[in-house]
C-alpha cells in the first residue's frame, strides 16, 4: 500500500462514503484537461468534472497563473470594512452576465452557503419591511446542499432522515417534470392560500441535478417567474450546478428568459480551482437591508468571505466562456445527442435526456433512488478501463468538462455500453 493510501486509510473520512462498503480512494497525482492522471500515470477521463466543478479543464493554465499571481500579491484580507481589486472586479462582472436586474453580489464559500445567504436573505427582507413571512417553498426533489438550511429546502431522504427533526419546514411543491400542470396548480394553490406568509420560492432551473439529474420545461421555470413576481414573492434561482454554460448558455435562466430576484453561484464559479460561493441579488433587496437602524444589516459573513485567491480564479474562469467555449459546449451537447440515440436502443436504458453538456438516462431494474446498486457496479467497471463516473442509484449522467473531445465521449459511452452488455455476474 502506498504511504497516500496508508495515511487515508487511518486518517481521512470522506464524504458519501460508507467506508465499510467502499473500495479503497484512488489517489490522484496530478491533472491536465480532461484527464486525472494516477500515480502510476495512468489516465482516467473525467467525465463528472470532478462533482460537477471543473469548467474548462483540469490544471488550466490561465487560472493557475492568476492563482499563483493573487497569491503572491493579496492571499487574503477581512472582507469587512475592506475590498481588494480582484472581489470587486468579479462582482462586476458577475453583474455583466448575470441575468437582468441582479446587481449586487455577497460573497460565500461554496454552493451550500450561498443557499444559506439566499434563504436567509429572503426572510431577513421580509423581516426588514415588517411583513411576517416566514415560508419557503420548494421542490420536490430538489438538492440545494448539506449545511442545515440547504438541507431543509432540500426533498426529505436518505440524505436528510436522521435530521428530520432539526429542519424547518417547507411548503413542498410537486417536480415539474411529471406534471406540470399539477405543479402549476399546487403553486397557485399555495400562492393563493398562503401567499402573504410566502418569503421566497427556491428552485434549481431546468435540472434537479443530485436528485436524480431531472430535466423540467422552459415554460415551467417562466410561469413560476411570472406566478411569484404576481404575487410579490421573491424567487430565488439555484445556479450553482447550471451556471457557467452547463446547460448551454452561461445560465440557464436564460433558456427561459427569466429574471430572477436571487440568484446561486458556486461549482464552476472558480473554473472548479477553489472553492467559492455567491449570493446575487436585486438592488431592491439590497435597499431592505440599508439604512441608519444598524438592526437591518446583514448579520453574516465567513471567515474567507471573498478570499482574494478565489476572486482572482474566477475572473480568469469568466474570460475563458468565450466564443470558443459556445462551441465546445455545442459540440459535446450533439456528441451527447448522438451517442444516447444509438445508446437508447438498449433495453434498460430509459428516459435518455440531454440539457446542453449535461446527459442523462435512468438503468432500469431493482427500482429507483440513490440505494440501488447498479451505479456503484457501473462506477467501478468504468473505472477499471479508464473512465470515471459516479451514478446517482440507477441514474447515469455524464457532465464532462468543456476540453472533452468527441474521441474521449465516445470511449465513455463505449464503456457504459460494454457495461449495460455484460453478461451479470
Ligand atoms: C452541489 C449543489 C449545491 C451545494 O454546493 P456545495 O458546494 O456542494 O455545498 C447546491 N445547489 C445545487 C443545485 C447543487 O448542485
Amino acid at each position: 500500500m502506498s504511504r497516500v493510501a496508508e495515511r487515508d486509510r487511518r486518517h481521512v473520512w470522506h464524504p458519501y462514503t460508507q467506508h465499510a462498503l467502499a473500495a479503497a480512494p484512488v489517489p490522484i497525482a496530478r491533472a491536465e484537461g480532461a484527464y486525472l492522471y494516477r500515480d502510476d500515470g495512468a489516465p482516467i477521463f473525467d467525465a463528472i468534472s470532478s462533482w460537477w466543478v471543473t469548467l474548462h479543464g483540469h490544471a488550466h493554465p490561465a487560472i493557475a497563473a492568476a492563482i499563483a499571481r493573487q497569491a503572491a500579491t493579496l492571499e487574503q484580507v477581512i472582507f469587512a470594512g475592506f475590498t481588494h481589486e480582484p472581489g470587486a472586479e468579479l462582482a462586476a462582472a458577475l453583474v455583466g452576465v448575470l441575468p437582468h436586474g441582479l446587481e449586487r453580489v455577497f460573497f460565500s464559500d461554496d454552493g451550500s452557503t450561498a443557499v444559506e445567504v439566499a434563504l436567509k436573505l429572503a426572510l431577513q427582507y421580509w423581516h426588514n419591511r415588517g411583513e411576517r413571512r416566514p415560508l419557503i417553498a420548494a421542490l420536490e426533489h430538489a438538492y440545494h446542499g448539506d449545511t442545515f438550511g440547504a438541507m431543509a429546502a432540500s426533498d426529505r431522504g436518505v440524505f436528510t432522515e436522521p435530521f428530520a427533526g432539526q429542519l424547518f419546514q417547507v411548503e413542498r411543491l410537486p417536480d415539474p417534470g411529471f406534471d406540470r400542470e399539477q405543479m402549476l396548480r399546487a403553486l397557485d394553490r399555495l400562492l393563493d392560500e398562503r401567499g402573504r406568509d410566502l418569503a421566497a420560492v427556491i428552485v434549481e432551473p431546468l435540472l434537479l441535478g443530485a436528485g436524480g439529474m431531472r430535466v423540467y420545461a422552459t415554460e415551467i421555470l417562466s410561469a413560476i417567474r411570472e406566478r411569484t413576481q404576481a404575487a410579490g414573492v421573491l424567487l430565488i434561482v439555484d445556479e450553482v450546478l447550471t451556471g457557467f454554460g452547463r446547460t448551454g448558455p452561461v445560465f440557464a435562466c436564460e433558456h427561459a428568459r427569466v429574471e430572477p430576484d436571487i440568484v446561486c453561484l458556486s461549482k464552476g464559479l472558480t473554473g472548479g480551482f477553489l472553492p467559492l460561493g455567491a449570493t446575487a441579488v436585486r438592488e431592491e433587496i439590497f435597499a431592505a437591508f440599508f439604512g441608519a437602524d444598524r438592526r437591518r444589516t446583514f448579520f453574516h459573513g465567513h471567515s474567507y468571505t471573498a478570499n482574494p485567491i478565489a476572486c482572482a480564479a474566477a475572473l480568469a474562469s469568466l474570460r475563458l466562456l468565450d466564443e470558443a467555449s459556445t462551441r465546445a459546449r455545442h459540440e459535446i451537447q450533439c456528441a451527447h445527442e448522438q451517442e444516447l440515440a444509438k445508446l437508447g436502443s438498449h433495453r434498460a436504458v430509459r428516459n435518455s435526456r440531454v440539457l446542453g453538456t449535461m446527459a442523462a438516462f435512468d438503468i432500469e431494474g431493482d427500482g429507483a433512488g440513490y440505494l440501488n446498486p447498479v451505479g456503484i457496479e457501473l462506477a467501478s467497471f468504468a473505472l477499471e478501463r479508464g473512465v470515471l463516473l459516479r451514478p446517482l442509484g440507477n441514474v447515469v449522467y455524464l457532465l464532462p468538462p468543456y476540453c472533452s473531445t468527441r474521441d474521449d465521449l465516445a470511449r465513455a459511452y463505449d464503456v457504459v455500453r460494454q457495461f449495460l452488455e455484460r453478461t451479470p455476474a
